[in-house]
């Protein structure tokens, strides 16, 4: 079992996302839990203020520290352990299968979002365990670099996955890139599938896999292979 509590600024985001297909039958299923917080619950101030301008100037609005560390001491106060929070955001380490697998290990995860400008440092400081960007670019908040975090993670969580959805194949999972897939109909736009596949001879048809998965890996993504 796996629980994410996520710490947002705008939880009904995840509803939708994230109750559908496998992910949405790992949680029925109880394999994982899925839990958004909403920061602006916890804030003192009496207009559920949860941003304010940034000392020193420059644009935009900065998160205030106090609604999210409340928060935050709303999931860990009754807990004999301390969950592993991970702040998103473009200046973390970027996500890699690696990470993916390191982080399906752990039990609880709490899981930061930005929004606007970004986070008070001080609270950053004091709660964070590690930054996670999703990629080098920029987005307007931590939520959809959250689910994929959940959802990367979550397929790993045993049981998730069924055994025909196995993800032992996948691209990344050895570093290479997976081989091609056909399903029915055998010809389409007057193209076969590959006569290997249908020849039944097991040990053949892994070896072609195998040859196929270097092959895209060396076409498609050759700095995997370094
Ligand atoms: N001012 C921040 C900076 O330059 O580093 C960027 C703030 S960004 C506009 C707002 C929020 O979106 C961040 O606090 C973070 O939670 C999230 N975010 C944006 N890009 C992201 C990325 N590539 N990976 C993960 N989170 C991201």
């Amino acid at each position: 079992m796996m629980k994410f509590d996520i710490l947002t600024l705008f939880p009904k985001i995840f509803d939708d996302v994230l109750s559908e297909s496998i992910i949405g039958r790992a949680q029925k299923n109880n394999l994982i839990e899925i839990n958004p917080i909403d920061i602006r619950k916890f804030s003192d101030n009496k207009h559920k203020k949860v941003d304010d301008y940034p000392y020193g100037g420059g644009g935009g609005m900065v998160m205030t520290p106090q609604p999210i560390f409340d928060a935050y001491l709303s999931i860990t106060r009754n807990l004999s352990y301390k969950p592993k929070l991970i702040y998103l955001s473009p200046q973390g380490k970027v996500l890699d299968q690696k990470k993916v697998r390191e982080l399906s290990k752990e039990n609880h995860l709490v899981l930061l979002c930005g929004h606007y400008e970004g986070i008070d440092e001080r609270v950053i400081e004091e709660i964070v365990d590690e930054e996670i960007s999703i990629g080098d670019y920029v987005l307007t908040g931590g939520e959809l670099p959250a689910m994929v975090l959940i959802d990367s993670i979550s397929r790993l969580v045993p049981g998730v996955l069924s055994s025909e959805e196995a993800y032992k194949s996948e691209s990344h999972y050895d570093g290479l890139l997976e081989y091609p897939q056909y399903t029915r109909p055998y010809e389409f736009c007057g193209k076969k599938v590959p006569d290997i596949l249908l020849s039944g001879h097991h040990a053949n048809i892994q070896e072609w896999k195998r040859q196929q998965s270097l092959k895209r890996t060396m076409e498609k993504r050759p700095d995997l292979l370094k």
